[in-house]
């Protein structure tokens, strides 16, 4: 029987008011696994009223016990690493040894850093000669808006919560409804770690309902957003002339540029994990692969022997490094990306497919090969539009001023990695290429202190650290006369 979810509203676990459900399925199988709330405006309106009723008694907290409340919950998280890690991985069917190492340590994070950066927090004072005196006050903005994709749901979604309740807000918050199992799990969780009712809610459902109708509310005057370029742009056109403060971290094509001068092996080894990491679904992959001239066919050579080691199987199966793909239109969109790369010139040097074989249980999954491709010209659809799977192009650049002019020819600015022994060229470049973020000899290293975001289509705003306390707070100067 599958599993049935249920909104947290008001601190209690409750079913739709409309009593509709949404199946769920699990990548990996292909089977329905859960059915989901498909919450509407009434739901929406119920979890509404409860965040404003519970927002000054939250807001009104000494910062230590908002604090203490949310290492708390960081505390359950790791308690609980290994049943979220199997919801996790059943959901989105990445590798259960990815959701362990990464998507669970990193919710729990969240929780803890947020919880201990509000004990840390200073505001600003400026003296006006001798004349004035002014300093900045800042407060919780009020009911916020939370609304997360589903490749890394329980991170993504932490990322929004703990600094929103750290910073003395209360939210709605709004999980993919592929994905909506950590969420729920967490709703337990702040059951149990004894966070007032109201402070944390959660409505589950479809993005065009559920979703549209947390960023169309009047008390939503705060919206985080993580998702797709063309659902954020909704959510602006909605936000916008609401005057609704907003962040925005949308989709990216981020290029990977890879110098003569890098160390081959370990520059292989690293920009594999770099384009297939939970099947290439992180914002963060690099899809463009930027190769210098010199060692292009050497480094394709390794890289496609590398991609082709790389194990598609059942995400938990511990010898996995490739799981399924979020769902079977998401997989069909992947293929034809691939059919499109052949029409548009490309060469197939290996993946492009459906794996052979794959396990008894996992027949009915959605899986796809991780697929290089060279000989495509960068203006190519392939070469501009997210995929978003475990799809790479590879490219040759001739010098250092070909490889950035590679790099910034997209609409996105997300995020980009360049592989070099030369710092001083890495420095250079990393004032040149248009990303909001730049890894020199790394891939994801993440320090959550951070300005995350992305630039041109990629996002507006910045998350993490004190951009997020910024962000979920509201400055007043006050100014006094010596
Ligand atoms: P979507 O934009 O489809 O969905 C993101 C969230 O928004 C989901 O919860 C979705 O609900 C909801 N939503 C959809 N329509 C609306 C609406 N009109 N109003 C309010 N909410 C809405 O993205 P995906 O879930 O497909 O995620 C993949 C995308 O996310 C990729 O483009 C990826 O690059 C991007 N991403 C960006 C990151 C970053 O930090 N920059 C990090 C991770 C992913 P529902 O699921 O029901 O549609």
């Amino acid at each position: 029987m599958p599993e049935t979810i249920l909104n947290y509203v008001a601190g209690e676990l409750v079913e739709p008011l409309g009593g509709g459900y949404l199946d769920k399925w699990d990548p990996a199988t292909g089977l329905v696994s859960a059915r989901v709330p498909d919450s509407g405006s009434e739901d929406v309106e119920r979890a509404v009223d409860a965040a404003t009723g519970a927002l000054s008694g939250w807001a009104g907290r000494p910062a230590v016990e908002r604090s203490r409340l949310l290492i708390r919950i960081a505390d359950l998280i790791d308690e609980r690493l290994e049943p979220l890690a199997l919801a996790e991985s059943r959901d989105t069917g990445k590798p259960l040894s990815l959701a362990r190492a990464m998507d669970i340590p990193r919710a729990s994070a969240n929780f803890r850093f947020f919880a201990t950066a509000i004990l840390h927090t200073h505001t600003e004072a400026h003296q006006t000669d001798l004349a004035a005196l002014n300093y900045t006050i800042r407060r919780p903005r009020g009911v916020a808006g939370l609304i997360s994709p589903w490749n890394l749901p329980l991170y993504l979604l932490s990322w929004k919560i703990a600094p929103a309740l750290a910073t003395g807000n209360t939210a709605v918050a709004k999980p993919s409804e592929l994905t909506p199992s950590t969420a729920a799990m967490l709703a337990e969780i702040c059951r149990e770690a004894g966070l007032p009712p109201g402070v944390l809610n959660i409505v589950h459902g479809l993005g065009a309902r559920a979703g549209a109708a947390i960023t169309a509310h009047p008390a939503v005057r705060t919206i985080s957003f993580t998702g797709g370029t063309r659902t954020g742009a909704d959510i602006a056109r909605v936000a916008a002339p609401a005057f609704k403060k907003l962040t925005l971290e949308m989709g990216g094509k981020n290029p990977t540029l890879v110098f003569a001068d890098a160390d081959l092996e370990a520059t292989v080894a690293a920009v594999i994990r770099s384009s297939f990491s939970n099947q290439g679904q992180i914002c963060l992959c690099g899809s463009r692969l930027l190769v210098e001239a010199p060692i292009f066919e050497a480094f394709v050579a390794r890289f496609v022997a590398a991609a082709r080691r790389l194990r598609v199987g059942d995400p938990m199966d511990a010898s996995t490094d490739q799981g399924a793909v979020i769902s079977a239109a998401h997989r069909d969109k992947i293929l034809g990306y691939v059919a499109l790369a052949r029409e548009e010139g490309g060469t197939i040097r290996c993946g492009g497919g459906v794996p052979a074989s794959l396990p008894d249980r996992c027949r009915g999954g959605f899986f796809v090969e991780p697929t290089v491709i060279t000989g495509l010209p960068m203006g190519c659809r392939v070469n501009q539009e997210e995929i978003f799977g475990p799809v790479v192009t590879v490219t040759p650049f001739h010098d250092e001023a070909e490889a950035v002019a590679l790099a910034n020819e997209s609409r996105y600015g997300l995020a980009a990695s360049v592989w070099t022994r030369d710092l001083q060229r890495a420095h250079r470049l990393a004032g040149e290429i248009a990303c909001g973020t730049i890894w020199v000899n790394c891939w994801l290293v993440r320090d959550l202190r951070v300005p995350f975001g992305g630039m041109r289509d990629s996002g507006v705003g910045r998350e993490g650290g004190d951009e997020a306390i910024r962000f979920f707070t509201e400055p007043s100067n006050v100014c006094v006369r010596l």
